[in-house]
């Protein structure tokens, strides 16, 4: 039989296609859409960080950086760490720096797991995890997130305390957290700990949007509450928080018996890379909360913006209090289900969104939800809406 007639991917990766980020940002392409689908933001970061760049590569910094990353990075890290968080990293052994927080969690996954392991996760989730545990031959075990008291998506404690079983191997938390928009509270948190502590887990916090909260709600790493610093790996990115999501320098930070079994994984992954990228994040990090400040308050706005627009044409959504994610429900516009949605106002009335089924193991649970980005220009949410606000929402959906 001819090779190329054969099913060449693997049967690990089989179920997960192309991603819905890739698919409809490629349908967005074609109907010459305003992408409100994948999560980047559509404004360049901070001036004197994206001249840190320059200036690293014009001098010469333009080989491979060490397999952990360059000094000046992970000090940088280990700094940002105690004095936001006061939880302190060793930069020479407990900190790693990574292809964005995506490397970070997979080889985080791939050198932690043993085949058959279980990884506990909160559905929905970033689709990125799902993926990488099935790459390190690892099976998820989701525990659900329901919208709770004034829409706030939240766990039952009974359903997490069930998911851990003898083949449990670690939990993988992301708050804030995509796409609910929820923000993990220290209540949560604590129990999350206590679930770990009890059986001797590992937590992986993908924190990507440490930064970005609102409304007063508060970002607390699982690493610094007590006793969770020992069993934890705390993972971030510079895309997130200086708007430069194309230059994939992420890091995590954690004990060196796990930092170690990330990098054992890593080595053979990308090994390292981007040097004068990590040299100008090494700069930018010693701003971030100068700089932070600034996005957030811009974020917050432009959240609200998208809010009350998408309400008033009946498209009510849920609270976000992080990250930058909107999730509304279709139903008022007589969709019952959120991927033929998406696909019509994409195709109708050129404005992209991603269906939410496409982050849950239940697809059924998220039917009803289509996730916008609001890190956008004003004026760019602004014509979405308005794009949105002409469609006639009955009309069945034809090809561009
Ligand atoms: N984790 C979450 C929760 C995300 O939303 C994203 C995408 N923005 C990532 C990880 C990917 O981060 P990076 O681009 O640094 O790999
Ligand atoms: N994290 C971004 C999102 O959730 C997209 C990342 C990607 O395209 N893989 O939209």
């Amino acid at each position: 039989m001819l090779v190329t007639r054969r099913e060449m991917t693997s049967s690990r990766l089989r179920e997960f296609g192309t991603t819905i980020f890739a698919e409809m940002t490629a349908l967005a392409q074609r109907c010459e859409a305003v992408n409100l689908g994948q999560g980047f933001p559509d404004t360049d970061g901070p001036a004197s960080l994206l001249a840190a760049a320059r200036q690293a590569i014009d001098a010469g910094a333009n080989q491979y950086p060490p397999l952990a990353g360059v000094p000046e990075l992970r000090l940088a890290i280990s700094h940002q760490r105690a004095s936001r968080y006061q939880t302190e990293y060793c930069p020479d052994s407990e900190v790693a720096v990574t292809a964005g927080a995506t490397e970070a969690v997979a080889a985080a996954l791939l050198g932690l797991c043993e085949p058959g392991d279980e990884v506990v996760l909160f559905e929905p989730y970033y689709d990125a995890y799902a993926a990488a545990i099935a790459m390190a031959g690892a099976v998820r075990v989701p525990v659900l997130l329901r919208p709770g008291r004034a829409g706030v998506f939240e766990f039952d404690p009974a359903e997490l305390r069930s998911a851990v079983t003898p083949r449990t191997r670690l939990i993988l938390l992301n708050s804030p957290h995509n796409p609910t928009g929820k923000v993990f509270t220290r209540a949560e948190l604590e129990l999350i700990a206590s679930v770990c502590q009890l059986h001797d887990i590992v937590a992986i916090t993908d924190e990507v949007y440490e930064y970005l909260t609102y409304d007063g709600a508060e970002h607390v790493p699982l690493a610094s509450l007590p006793g969770m610093r020992r069993r934890t790996l705390a993972v971030s990115s510079a895309g997130k928080t200086f708007s430069v999501t194309g230059w994939k320098v992420g890091w995590a930070c954690g004990p060196e018996p796990l930092v170690k079994a990330l990098l054992a994984a890593k080595q053979y992954l990308t090994f390292a890379g981007g040097t004068p990228f990590q040299l100008a994040v090494a700069i930018g990090l010693q701003q971030a909360g100068a700089w932070s400040a600034e996005l957030r308050a811009r974020l917050n706005q432009r959240r609200d913006q998208l809010r009350y627009g998408l309400e008033a044409i009946g498209l009510p959504s849920y609270p976000c209090q992080g990250g930058y994610f909107l999730q509304a429900d279709v139903r008022r516009t007589g969709f019952a289900d959120a991927i033929s949605f998406c696909r019509y106002i994409t195709e109708q009335a050129g404005v992209a969104a991603v269906p939410s089924a496409a982050f849950y193991d239940r697809p059924e649970t998220g039917r009803a939800i289509a996730r916008f980005a609001f890190c956008k220009r004003q004026e760019v949410l602004a014509e979405a809406v308005a794009r949105l606000a002409t469609a006639p929402w009955h009309a069945t959906s034809t090809a561009c």
